[in-house]
C-alpha cells in the first residue's frame, strides 16, 4: 500500500503530494502522539487508579463479578489497573491497530493475558453475546477519551453508544462525571488573536489609519478550538470579569446524549470591563463522592503546588462574537452551545425587571449556529498570525525600515502571504504594490495596489507594466511554512523574479540568519521521553515503539513548538549558525555550518532550539525566536506569535544519563535543492 502525504515544498511555497510507504503514516502518528505525555501524567494516572480501585470495590461489595469495558485502551494501562484492582475480566477496545497490537504485547508482558481481551475495533463496532466480542455487558465503564475541549475526540457519541449497547444499567463509570468551568475575561492580548486592530502609520502627509473592513469586524471567526497552556499567560495579560462558574457537567454513569444542545448560566461581573473572552477548562471526578478529582484549573484558581504539567490536556480560549462593555453587578447570561464535538459561547444581557418566566423567551436569542468565518480573513490568518499582525512593535520595525528604502517613484513588489506590507508601503509612498482584496476595499486602495495572480517564476514584464522592481519586500511569511526556515521561500521567489529587478534594487529584508541555542526544558522533554514503568506497569514496549518511530528517518527531524507556552532555560549563548543573503540569488551548493557551543550553565541538555532572524535595515532586525534572556538564570522570552524549531537530543529519547557535558558540537546543513535543514548534535 502507498500513502500520499501532503507537504509544503519550501523551495516552491506550494503543497506537494509525496508518495510514502505504508509505514510512514503510522510512524508519524506514533512519533507525534501524546501517549508518552499521558504516561508521564502522574496526577492523571494516580487518580484513575484510585477511581478504578474504588469502582471495583463497589461492584464486589454488591456481590457481583466486576466486568470492565475500557474504551480506547491505548497501552492497556487502565485495564491493567482494573485487573490489578481485582476485576474479573476486562474488554479493552482500541481502534488504532498499531496501538491495539502494542496493548496485546504490554498486557502479556505484565501477565494479564488471561484477564484482559484486547479488541481492535471502534467501540461502536463491538458486539455482545455468546459469539460476540464481549460475552456480556460490562458493569464498569472505564475511558479516557477526552481532549482539551472535553468532547472534541468524540467522547459523547462513544458514551451514548456504550450505554445503549455495551454496559449494564446502573454501571459504575470511571471517571464518574466531568464538569466544564468558565470565566469571563477581558484581554487585549487574546482578543488580538481574533480581531485585526487598526494600524497607525505616520506618513509624510500625516497619520494614516488602516482600518479592518466591517465584514471582518463582525465576523464570528472559526469554530476550531483555541487550546493553550494558559498557565504561561501572565496575569498582567488579562483581567477577570467574573468568578469561575460551572457551565455544565456530564454524568458518565447514566445514559449520555450527544445531540446538539445548549447550557445557560447567570453571571454577575465582579468588575466592569469589556467582555471578550471566555476561558474554560474541566475537571473529572473519578468517583461519585467527588473525592478523587483531576482538574485542569489554571494557576490563579488553584495553588501552584498542585499544578501538574501536561500537554495532552490544556485550557481553552473562546472568543465571544463581539466585545461588549459589561458593568459590575449587572445581570448577564452566558450561553454555551455544543454539538457532538465542539463548544462555542455567546453572552446576553438580561432585560430590565426580567422574571424567570421571561427566560424562555431568551432561548430564541441564544446563538445556535457554530461560528463560521464570513470575511475569509480567519481562514487566511490563523490565531497566532492575527496576533503577529496586531503586534505594533513589530509593525513599527517594518515601517521604519520601509521608510529607509521607499521613494515616491518606487515600484514595490511584496512577496508574503496575507501581508499588510503592501498597504504600509503604499502609505509610505510607493507607487505600485500587490495583494489581499478585502482589506484594500475598506481602505480604498484597489487601484493603488495590484494583486498579481502568478507564481514568481511566471511573472511577466506586463504584470509590472514593463517597469523594473525597485523595492522587493517580504516579512517574510508563508502560510505553508511549518518550521522557521520554510519562510526562506522568500529567497527562492526572489531568485525567480531576478530578471525583473532593477540593478539597484533594495531587498527588504536584505538577509536572514539562523540561530541556535542549547536548552533545558522545564517540562516539554516529557513528550519525547520514555516512561519505563507507569504506576507499576511495564510500558517499555510503548517506549520502544515511540523511539522506533522517532528514528524512522535516517536523520531525526526538528519539530515546531510555540516556546512561549513551554518554558526552558538556556544552557548556552544563542549562536548564529547560518546566514542567507537575499541581495543575491539562492546558490547551487548547500550551506553548512559546523562547530561547538559551550554550555555556560548547569542543567540537562534536552535539545537545541532554532529560529530565524530577519535583517530589515542596518540596525533593524526582527526575531521569530528569542526576544530576551536573563543572564543569571538563563530564563528565555520567546516571540509569542511564532513557533520555534526544537531538536530533541537523543539523550532525551533514549533517556540516557549523561555526566555534565561542557559543550555540544553541531553540524547543520541547508540543502538549497530541497529547502530543508538537516542537523546533528553530539554531547
Ligand atoms: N486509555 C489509555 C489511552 C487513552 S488515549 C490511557 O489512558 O493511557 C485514547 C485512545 O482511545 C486512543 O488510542 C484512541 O485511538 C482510542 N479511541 C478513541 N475513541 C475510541 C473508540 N470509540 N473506540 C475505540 N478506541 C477509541
Amino acid at each position: 500500500m502507498k500513502t500520499f502525504c501532503g507537504r509544503a515544498n519550501p523551495t516552491t511555497g506550494s503543497m506537494e503530494w509525496l508518495e510514502e510507504g505504508e509505514d510512514y503514516d503510522y510512524h508519524q502518528e506514533i512519533a507525534r502522539s501524546r501517549y508518552a505525555d499521558m504516561l508521564h501524567d502522574k496526577d492523571r494516572n494516580v487518580k484513575y487508579y484510585q477511581g478504578i480501585r474504588a469502582a471495583v470495590s463497589r461492584v464486589k461489595e454488591r456481590g457481583e463479578k466486576a466486568i470492565v469495558l475500557d474504551i480506547g485502551t491505548g497501552t492497556g494501562l487502565l485495564s491493567m489497573m482494573a485487573a490489578s484492582a481485582g476485576a474479573d475480566f476486562c474488554y479493552a477496545i482500541e481502534v488504532f491497530k498499531p496501538m491495539a497490537n502494542a496493548a496485546v504485547k504490554i498486557v502479556e508482558k505484565n501477565g494479564f493475558s488471561d484477564k484482559i481481551k484486547v479488541i481492535n475495533k471502534h467501540s461502536t463496532e463491538v458486539t455482545v453475546g455468546p459469539d460476540g466480542d464481549m460475552q456480556c455487558r460490562a458493569n464498569i465503564l472505564v475511558t479516557e477519551l477526552f481532549d482539551t475541549e472535553l468532547i472534541g475526540e468524540g467522547a459523547l457519541p462513544t458514551y451514548e453508544h456504550a450505554h445503549k449497547y455495551l454496559v449494564q444499567e446502573g454501571c459504575e463509570a470511571v471517571p464518574h462525571r466531568a464538569t466544564v468551568y468558565v470565566q469571563l475575561v477581558e484581554s487585549k492580548r487574546m482578543w488580538s488573536w481574533k480581531k485585526l486592530f487598526p494600524v497607525h502609520v505616520e506618513a509624510e502627509d500625516g497619520e494614516k489609519i488602516l482600518v479592518p473592513p466591517s465584514e471582518m469586524e463582525n465576523c464570528p471567526g472559526v469554530p476550531s478550538v483555541c487550546d493553550i497552556q494558559l498557565n504561561q499567560m501572565p496575569s498582567s495579560d488579562f483581567s477577570t470579569l467574573s468568578d469561575v462558574v460551572t457551565m455544565f457537567s456530564v454524568d458518565f454513569s447514566k445514559p449520555v446524549q450527544s445531540a446538539s444542545t445548549y447550557y445557560r448560566v447567570q453571571l454577575e461581573p465582579v468588575k466592569s470591563g469589556k467582555a471578550q473572552i471566555v476561558l474554560s477548562w474541566w475537571d473529572i471526578d473519578m468517583d461519585p463522592s467527588g473525592m478523587i478529582n483531576c482538574t485542569m484549573a489554571p494557576y490563579w484558581v488553584k495553588p501552584t503546588s498542585a499544578l501538574q504539567w501536561r500537554d495532552h490536556w490544556m485550557q481553552c480560549v473562546y472568543f465571544l462574537p463581539n466585545d461588549e462593555p459589561v458593568l459590575q453587578g449587572e445581570k448577564l447570561y452566558l450561553t454555551a452551545c455544543r454539538d457532538e464535538y465542539s463548544v462555542w459561547y455567546s453572552l446576553q444581557k438580561a432585560r430590565e425587571g426580567e422574571h424567570k418566566a421571561d427566560e424562555e423567551e431568551h432561548k430564541a436569542d441564544v446563538c445556535v449556529e457554530s461560528p463560521v468565518c464570513r470575511c475569509r480573513a480567519h481562514l487566511l490568518w490563523n490565531r497566532p498570525r492575527f496576533g503577529e499582525l496586531n503586534d505594533q512593535n513589530r509593525t513599527r520595525q517594518y515601517i521604519k525600515s520601509l521608510r529607509k528604502v521607499l521613494k515616491t517613484d518606487s515600484v514595490c513588489l511584496c512577496i508574503s502571504d496575507g501581508s499588510l506590507l503592501p498597504v504600509l508601503a503604499h502609505y509610505l509612498g510607493a507607487k505600485q504594490v500587490q495583494y489581499f482584496i478585502l482589506f484594500f476595499k475598506a481602505n480604498h486602495l484597489e487601484d493603488k495596489i495590484k494583486i498579481i495572480e502568478a507564481r514568481p517564476e511566471l511573472l511577466k514584464p506586463s504584470h509590472l507594466e514593463d517597469k523594473k522592481i525597485s523595492v522587493l519586500v517580504g516579512e517574510p511569511f508563508f502560510t505553508t511554512s511549518l518550521l522557521p526556515w520554510h519562510n526562506l521561500y522568500f529567497w527562492y521567489a526572489r531568485t525567480a523574479v531576478s530578471p525583473h529587478l532593477a540593478s539597484n534594487v533594495s531587498v527588504l529584508p536584505h538577509s536572514a540568519s539562523l540561530h541556535m541555542m542549547v536548552v533545558e526544558f522545564q517540562d516539554l522533554w516529557k513528550i519525547r521521553s520514555p516512561c519505563g514503568i507507569c504506576e507499576g506497569f511495564d510500558v517499555q514496549t510503548m517506549d520502544d515503539m515511540i523511539k522506533d518511530s522517532l528514528n524512522f528517518r535516517e536523520s531525526k527531524e526538528a519539530e515546531p513548538h510555540p516556546l512561549w507556552e513551554y518554558p526552558c532555560k538556556s544552557l548556552s549563548d544563542p549562536q548564529e549558525v547560518l546566514t542567507f543573503d537575499f541581495t543575491k540569488t539562492v546558490p547551487q551548493h548547500s550551506l553548512s555550518s559546523e562547530g561547538s557551543v559551550n554550555l555556560l550553565r548547569k542543567g540537562k541538555s534536552h535539545g537545541a532550539v532554532l529560529w530565524m532572524e530577519y535583517h530589515l535595515a542596518a540596525d533593524i532586525s526582527v526575531s521569530t525566536g528569542l526576544m530576551q534572556m536573563s543572564n543569571e538564570k538563563g530564563n528565555c522570552e520567546w516571540n509569542p506569535h511564532c513557533k520555534q524549531a526544537v531538536y530533541f537530543f537523543s539523550s532525551v529519547i533514549e533517556s540516557e544519563i549523561l555526566s555534565d557535558p561542557t559543550s555540544v558540537t553541531y553540524a547543520i546543513n541547508f540543502d538549497t535543492k530541497t529547502g530543508e535543514i538537516a542537523m546533528d548534535f553530539k554531547l
